[in-house]
């Protein structure tokens, strides 16, 4: 696999990274398509299939684990599997698009890993963990069960900001959709040093 740019924003859920790469997508310029990720998890809210995920059972995703077909997936959460098709980057490059990533730490740091001179991990960080559960509470789209789940997954992944190429402070958010655009900006008009 080879084509072109990639740009991942990881971060603890609630952070603010989905609003960072809808802002991003909507910059014509930057000529961004999203990836869409597979996962296991039910359907939420208005989300759509094949535009927010692939939604799957568990059995076919684990089928695609065993044919070799992602890029990289995880166990995000117990039984909450996620992950990036192959097809999925394929498909974006052959339209000629830099692809970017909506995904967890693990798996961005995966990818950095797989394509290092042609991808950009940028972190997204929360002001503090307790703002991270008052912006989920508000999200309010799930149990306090699942939000707990994800307050103690954020400190973890909070110690692996400093492996990302950047962090981006999310306390205000118009400054952090300014500084992540300037940034993915910058690093789409270097060279590939591949
Ligand atoms: P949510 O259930 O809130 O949509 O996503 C939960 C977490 O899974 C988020 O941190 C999200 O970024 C991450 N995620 C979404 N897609 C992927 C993927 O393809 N691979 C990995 N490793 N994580 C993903």
């Amino acid at each position: 696999m080879k084509g072109g740019k990639l740009i991942i924003f990881s971060a603890p859920s609630g952070s603010g990274k989905t609003t960072i790469v809808r802002h991003l997508l909507e910059k014509t310029d930057l000529n961004l398509a999203f990836s869409i990720s597979a996962t296991s998890r039910p359907r939420r809210g208005k989300e759509k299939n094949g535009e927010h995920y692939y939604f799957m059972s568990l059995s076919e995703f684990k089928r695609h684990i065993k044919n070799d077909d992602f890029l990289e997936w995880e166990e995000v959460y117990r039984d909450n599997f996620y992950g990036t098709l192959k097809t999925e980057v394929e498909r974006l490059w052959a339209e000629g698009k830099n692809v970017i990533f909506d995904i967890d730490v693990v798996g961005g740091l995966r990818i950095k890993k797989k394509f290092p001179d042609q991808t950009l991990a940028v972190f997204v960080k929360p002001p503090s963990v307790d703002e991270l559960k008052i912006r989920l509470k508000k999200r309010s789209t799930e149990s306090d069960d699942k939000i707990n789940m994800r307050i103690a997954k954020a400190s973890v992944e909070l110690a692996t900001a400093p492996q990302f190429d950047m962090i981006i402070k999310n306390y205000d958010l118009d400054t952090a959709l300014a500084e992540s655009y300037e940034l993915v900006q910058d690093f789409l008009s270097s060279k590939n040093e591949e």
